[in-house]
């Protein structure tokens, strides 16, 4: 089994290329092909296991068929958000998004813009990509409830919502947060929740924000 497989667009197959990937982790293998067929997935995975382009290469595919279908012409978006614990998190799975759609806009595709809504980045610098139209945004929850209670950014068109290292978030005590952030959304939408564990607790949790989920455990 290789990446070729996926037939993903040329300009993601080069970016994997050049950062030597071609063989599918396991996680990998059976999480992007469900994700890709629009169901939710609770991923129980560590770091390492290849877990974040589980969720990035699907997140950038549902953003450029958004974008073909209907471009966008003023401050919509984001199609895609990515919700997690840290600030340093939210940066490394950012600089993840930008280094493929940059490959891709480089081999004549649209261009996919993303933005960090986090503590210590000042919510003006967000605000230029949205203002834009922003594809992904990848959060904290507090500063994303922040700017949703101020209606810097809506949920409006929202569709794709991935938790990356979910039981850690409950464990900062962010559930009531991420019940916040699910009742900004207006659409139906996919969810991905990614964990280390599975608890009692996250269980419960993923049940009730996710629907009929596929669980791929590694
Ligand atoms: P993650 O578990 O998502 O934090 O990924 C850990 C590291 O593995 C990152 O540096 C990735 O670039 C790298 N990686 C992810 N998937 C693969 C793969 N299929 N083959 C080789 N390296 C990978």
């Amino acid at each position: 089994k290789s990446f070729l497989d996926f037939k993903f667009p040329k300009g993601l197959q080069m970016a994997l290329d050049e950062k030597g990937i071609s063989k599918p982790s396991p996680i990998q293998m059976q999480g992007i092909p469900a994700i890709l067929s629009g169901r939710d997935l609770i991923g129980i995975a560590y770091t390492g296991s290849g877990k974040t382009l589980v969720f990035v290469l699907p997140i950038i595919m549902f953003s450029l068929e958004q974008e073909k279908r209907l471009p966008f012409t003023r401050d919509e978006g984001p199609y895609g958000l990515i919700v997690v614990p840290s600030r340093e998190l939210a940066k490394q799975i950012q600089e993840n998004v930008e280094y493929f759609t940059s490959h891709l806009r480089r081999e004549g595709m649209p261009e996919l813009r993303s933005c960090l809504a986090i503590g210590g980045v000042p919510a003006s610098e967000s605000m230029d990509v949205i203002r834009r139209g922003v594809h992904i945004m990848v959060a904290t929850p507090g500063r994303l409830i922040d700017m949703l209670n101020k209606k810097m950014v809506t949920l409006d068109v929202c569709r794709f919502l991935c938790l990356d290292e979910a039981d850690r978030m409950i464990d900062m005590g962010f559930e009531d947060d991420m019940r916040t952030i699910f009742s900004y959304f207006k659409a139906q939408r996919q969810t991905l929740l990614f964990s280390a564990t599975m608890p009692k607790k996250i269980q419960n949790f993923a049940r009730s924000a996710l629907v009929k989920p596929i669980t791929v455990n590694v």
